[in-house]
């Protein structure tokens, strides 16, 4: 079932187009990746699927509806920053931030604490629910940051370069937490970590302004190349250099 929509999806900040003419459709239980250049206009198809930022021209729908109705129905996970590791918030506190928008009393019930919690155990980190967030690593940061989109119950979670700047066993776990988490809800991720988005996306959307989909779950590296259409000569996107896809 087609639960993102987007059509003929033109936006710009100033003059210049950030994305151009995007169209493509979104199924149920899929896992999307998001590759591309810096400065391709990935963060900026986010923002508009969030609702923070609306098209100059074109249509976005997300259950066949405007996205001002469904809001609700996206979660989001920010990028990894390693920010003010002092911050004295507990794990819980941040997962029960999820529940705000749920909750306009501004005061977090029984329910929202369950909730939470069930989040928690879901990216294994309830053990850790008394921690101070700051005292983690960075894999299980983002593991309590998924966790606090989860307690939104989303349909839908958009993560943008959720294991930057994580160790390769912490974004391990955070993609098999991500890889059980598909099977009851869509998944859609920027990413510089090719190998890892060959491994775990269903489809791979390379976003250069414009977009190139690609429906080719297991792609392996060496026919990426023909599947992103990316021919000698052409502008190799810097992160696919380092994987031999092209120079
Ligand atoms: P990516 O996430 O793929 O690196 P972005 O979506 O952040 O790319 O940026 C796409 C383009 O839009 C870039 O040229 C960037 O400089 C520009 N851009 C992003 N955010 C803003 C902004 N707030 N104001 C003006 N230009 C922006
Ligand atoms: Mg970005």
């Amino acid at each position: 079932m087609k639960i993102i929509e987007l059509s003929r999806v033109n936006f710009k900040y100033h003059i210049t187009y950030a994305l151009k003419d995007v169209s493509f459709s979104v199924n149920t239980n899929d896992f999307i990746g998001l590759i591309g250049p810096n400065g391709g206009g990935k963060s900026t198809l986010l923002k508009l699927l969030l609702g923070i930022l609306t098209p100059n021209s074109g249509k976005i729908e997300i259950f066949g509806e405007d996205i001002k109705k469904s809001i609700d129905l996206i979660g989001y996970v920010p990028q990894n920053t390693d920010f003010n590791r002092d911050f004295p918030i507990s794990v819980i506190d941040v997962v029960l931030m999820g529940r705000l928008k749920k909750n306009s009393f501004g005061k977090y019930s029984n329910n929202d604490r369950q909730i939470a919690k069930e989040a928690l155990k879901r990216v294994k980190m309830y053990d850790f629910r008394e921690r101070a967030i700051g005292t983690l690593s960075g894999g299980q940061r983002q593991r309590v940051f998924i966790a606090r989109a989860l307690a939104s119950k989303p349909k839908i979670i958009l993560l943008d370069e959720p294991t930057a700047n994580i160790d390769s066993k912490g974004q391990k776990e955070v993609f098999e937490i991500l890889k059980e988490l598909n099977t009851g809800m869509t998944i859609i991720l920027v990413t510089h970590d090719i190998s890892s988005i060959i491994e775990y996306a269903k489809t791979i959307i390379y976003v250069d302004r414009t977009i190139y989909i690609h429906n080719s779950p297991k792609l392996s590296i060496t026919n990426l190349k023909d599947k992103l259409n990316i021919t000698d000569g052409h502008l190799c996107p810097i992160e696919l250099i380092n994987y031999g896809v092209c120079k």
